[in-house]
Formats: structure tokens, C-alpha cells, sequence
């Protein structure tokens, strides 16, 4: 890891000394669902409707029961519900039938479920299995680019870069730290002038003269 990087991690570290899953679950397919419902949508609005969609169905024996219109209900104000629900009944259906009932541990099976691209699949990997991977969603793509920690247009380029740049040991965190500070300092309009990330971000120095 260059210098640069490092000391890059090390004020990550001292902003976000101890980052946790923003998703509220107990089970793996529990944050399955958490996660397929925080596309487009904050995680707090996540956390408010899932206590009680878990509470009714939260395997995916019983979200086959519950229906797709019931599902619809517990659902609708995370956005984008319809497509939602369709992919949670369709990655449901695919595990009762294909993996036992169970959610499976590698980033290829998850990703053949339905509505669980890359992305999805990796924070289900870090958070239910604690297996290293690299999540990255419009905040990480953001701020990743423009520490320059990598250099891509896409989701899927800047994680595989990211994995270059920063050990394996450090991913999970890492993630995490680049999404808090997506949401805190360098959010689309960035306040660079009080990031302490300034000295070691060309963006950042761009910014701010
Ligand atoms: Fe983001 Fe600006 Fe901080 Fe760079 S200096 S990480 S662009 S807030």
C-alpha cells in the first residue's frame, strides 16, 4: 500500500473508528432483503419498514407464503416496491429451490438470484458471512475517485481497483468509512475545505485553492 494510502486510512480511521452495518438484521437472508431494499432508498427508511416485514415473514419459506402483494404492503414506501418485490419473491423461490432454503457464501451464487448484482451480493458477503469484499455503492464510487484510490466511471472497475489498492484485511472497514464519509463531508457537493482527507485528496485540492 502507497503512503499516500495509508495515510489516507489512517484519518478514515480516526474519523470512523469503529463503523457498523448501517442495515438493521439477525440472519443472512434478513439482510438479503434489507439490502435489495436499499437501492434508491436511505437505510433509515430500510430499518423502519423491515421490523415488521421480518416480524411477519423473514425466511424465504414464509416470504413464499406471504405473497407478493402482501410483500407489497410492508414495502411500498422504500420506493421502486414493484421491482423490489419481484426480485425478493424470485431470489426467495431460487433458494427454496436451488440452495436448500439457505443464502449461499460465494459472490458468484448470490449474484444469480434475482435483483442481486454485484454490489448487493458483496454487502451480503462482508456483513452475514464476514468474508472480505468490496461493496461499492454511488457513495464509495464517489469518494474512492476522487481520493484517486481509483480511477473508474463504474461500480464494478472502481471495487476491482479498490481491491488492488488496499489490503484484504482492511476492505470491510474500509467500505464502510468510504460510505459514512460519502454521507458526511464528501457528499455531491463536497465541503473539502474542513476534510481532514484535504492534504491527501487531488480532488479535494481542486476544490479548494
Ligand atoms: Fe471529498 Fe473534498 Fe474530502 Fe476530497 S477533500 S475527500 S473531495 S470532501
Amino acid at each position: 500500500m502507497d503512503s499516500r494510502i495509508q495515510k489516507i486510512i489512517k484519518i478514515l480511521d480516526k474519523l470512523f473508528p469503529n463503523p457498523k452495518a448501517p442495515l438493521h438484521f439477525s440472519t443472512s437472508f434478513e439482510l438479503l432483503i434489507a439490502t435489495i431494499l436499499s437501492a434508491q432508498c436511505t437505510d433509515e427508511r430500510v430499518n423502519k419498514v423491515t421490523p415488521a416485514l421480518f416480524a411477519a415473514a423473514n425466511t424465504p419459506e414464509k416470504i413464499i407464503k406471504l405473497g407478493e402483494q402482501n410483500l407489497i404492503k410492508y414495502i411500498k414506501s422504500t420506493g421502486f416496491y414493484r421491482a423490489k418485490a419481484r426480485s425478493i419473491m424470485g431470489a426467495a423461490k431460487m433458494l427454496v429451490e436451488d440452495f436448500n432454503g439457505r443464502v449461499p457464501g460465494t459472490l458468484e451464487e448470490l449474484q444469480k438470484l434475482p435483483g442481486v448484482g454485484r454490489k448487493t451480493a458483496s454487502v451480503v458477503l462482508i456483513h452475514a458471512f464476514g468474508i472480505p469484499a468490496f461493496p461499492v455503492d454511488r457513495h464509495v464510487l464517489r469518494v474512492a475517485n476522487r481520493l484517486a484510490l481509483a480511477h473508474a466511471k463504474t461500480p464494478d472497475d472502481t471495487d476491482e481497483q479498490l481491491r488492488k489498492a488496499i489490503p484484504e484485511k482492511l476492505w470491510i472497514r474500509s467500505h464502510l468509512q468510504l460510505v459514512f464519509h460519502g454521507r458526511g463531508l464528501c457528499r455531491p457537493k463536497p465541503k473539502c475545505e474542513i476534510c481532514p482527507l484535504l492534504p491527501y485528496c487531488p480532488e479535494g485540492k481542486k476544490h479548494v485553492k
